[in-house]
């Protein structure tokens, strides 16, 4: 099973990984991000690997 991970101190609450994929990640109302799926389902992960790679700060992490 792939995980999630989100480094708390590098993330800068941009929403890009949100734009990507809303069904794994969402901006809260205080502009924090929520892993909603830590686990993504198999159709989530090339979304998920495409916001680990598009992530402004380098703060996420798929372990695959
Ligand atoms: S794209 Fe990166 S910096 Fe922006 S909210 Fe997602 S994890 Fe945080």
């Amino acid at each position: 099973m792939s995980r999630v991970q989100v480094d708390r101190e590098r993330c800068v609450g941009s929403g890009v990984c949100e734009s990507i994929v809303p069904e794994v990640f969402e901006i809260d109302d205080d502009g924090v991000l929520q892993v909603l799926r830590q686990e993504p389902p198999a159709d989530d992960l090339d979304g998920v690997r495409d916001a680990v790679q598009s992530c402004p700060a380098r703060a996420l992490v798929l372990a695959e």
